[in-house]
């Protein structure tokens, strides 16, 4: 890997053999299998030097220029960097860098602006929902009235009527875009045109697609929205950690709700990595990997279904695929134990239409944001899908042939090479 993580490597080793050896073995599992869960990525060396940085040490509850702690004038400028990046990154007139997670993003945004028992509308989970959008073992369905819309059952698209539908009888407060498994672009515009239509505020959360949005792969979300939420460690491939966007007019209330109404002092070290990916993310390099997570995402599923598999919606848009299992004498939860036999990492997910219990599922979810990180192109698709396509129809003969075929690419694209090395990172091996 990188000097830095070589040199911060030893000392650990030195001091905590225990942990070192924990390090290592994760080190190990990401290099000898491919990471397939839509909602992980790998962060650079860069990103990963900031994390483990000196920033950590910090108390600095508050915001740059009124912090209730001394010592405070570097930290000022790093989150003051990191706003301002973010800012030119989506367009966005007021930037939160201090949520510690997507959840806590969401949280803060139902703060500033719902009272308990106030109507929210979100996407079903059991349809590509997230938790934080209203499910009854959650904060957000438990303090707040959640209503929910889906997507159609015949095609597997967002049934945009159906939100009109819902939110006409509902009048919800605040209507929530946003999905953590929706392999389709959203229509922004149809929640505005919905949210005004019934006097709602607009939430999108785009945790999933932040990258994509960012190297403008996907339709942003900020010309319409109220506020826009997200996580830092999925495509946008920073630290793990959560951002808020919102219009000048939200903004005294979203920074009072996140601070102090839902958290303490901010995680310096990680507001100093969001820095590094949003600085990242502005540049030319970056929208050539998110091209190329799409384009692998587009070649892989249509090798999928030539071979067969059946994906909902029939395919994809963006980052990620939902392979539908319902037909199949395989669980989703059979699927992930098969595909993690042959170093193919992924998870289990509902998928619309579900029969299965949440634990075991009819449905995989497969993203290419990690992969395509790593350096893996189209053409390596169709090797992708053979292993994917042997594991899940194949008896035990055939999983020797696809381990081989998981081994190969590992073996073809190293972990921490990919678009680091291209990117002009000093890339030491493992
Ligand atoms: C991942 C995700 C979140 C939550 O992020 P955490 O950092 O895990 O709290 C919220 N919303 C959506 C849509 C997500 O996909």
């Amino acid at each position: 890997m990188n000097q830095i993580l070589s040199a911060s490597r030893a000392v650990l080793s030195e001091s905590d053999p225990a942990v070192a050896k924990i390090l290592q073995s994760e080190a190990h599992r990401l290099s000898d299998g491919l990471e397939l869960i839509a909602s992980e990525n790998v962060a650079s060396p860069a990103v990963l030097a900031a994390l483990s940085s000196v920033l950590s040490n910090k108390y600095a509850e508050g915001y740059p220029g009124r912090r209730y702690y001394g010592g405070c004038e570097h930290v000022d400028e790093v989150e003051l960097l990191a706003i301002e990046r973010a800012k030119k990154l989506y367009g966005a007139e007021h930037v939160n860098v201090q949520p510690h997670s997507g959840a806590q993003a969401n949280q803060a945004v139902f703060l500033s602006c719902l009272k308990p028992g106030d109507t929210i509308l979100g996407m079903n989970l059991s349809h590509g929902g997230h938790l934080t959008h209203g499910s009854p073992v959650n904060m957000s369905g438990m303090v707040y009235k959640p209503e929910f819309y889906g997507v159609r059952e015949s095609d597997g698209l967002l049934d945009y009527d159906e939100v009109r539908r819902v939110a006409h009888a509902t009048r919800p407060k605040l209507i929530i875009a946003g999905a953590s498994a929706y392999p389709r672009i959203i229509d922004f515009a149809a929640f505005r045109k919905v949210a005004d239509a019934v006097g709602a505020l607009l939430l999108v959360d785009m945790a999933h697609i932040a990258g994509l949005v960012a190297a403008g792969v996907h339709p942003s979300p900020v010309p319409f929205a109220d506020f826009v939420t997200t996580t830092t460690h999925k495509t946008l491939r920073g630290p793990r950690g959560g951002i808020i966007l919102c219009r000048n007019d939200h903004a005294k209330a979203v920074d009072k709700a996140l601070f102090p109404g839902t958290q303490g002092g901010p995680l310096m070290h990680v507001i100093g990595a969001k820095a590094v990916a949003f600085g990242e993310a502005l540049s030319p390099d970056f929208k050539k990997y998110a091209e190329l997570v799409v384009a692998n995402a587009k070649a892989l599923a249509a090798t999928l279904v030539e071979s067969g598999v059946k994906l909902v919606s029939g395919g994809t848009d963006n980052h990620l695929m939902l392979i539908d299992l319902r037909e199949s004498p395989l669980s989703g939860k059979d699927a992930e134990e098969r595909l993690g036999r042959i170093g193919l990492t992924v998870n289990k997910n509902t998928v619309p239409g579900e029969t299965r219990k949440p634990m075991v599922t009819s449905g995989i979810r497969i993203g290419t944001p990690a992969i395509t990180t790593r350096g893996l192109k189209p053409s390596d698709m169709k090797e992708l899908a053979e292993a994917i396509v042997c594991a899940l129809h194949h008896n035990e003969d055939r999983m020797g042939h696809a381990q081989t075929l998981v081994t190969r690419l590992c073996q073809k694209y190293p972990l921490y090479d990919g678009v680091f090395a291209r990117e002009g990172y000093a890339v030491p091996k493992i």
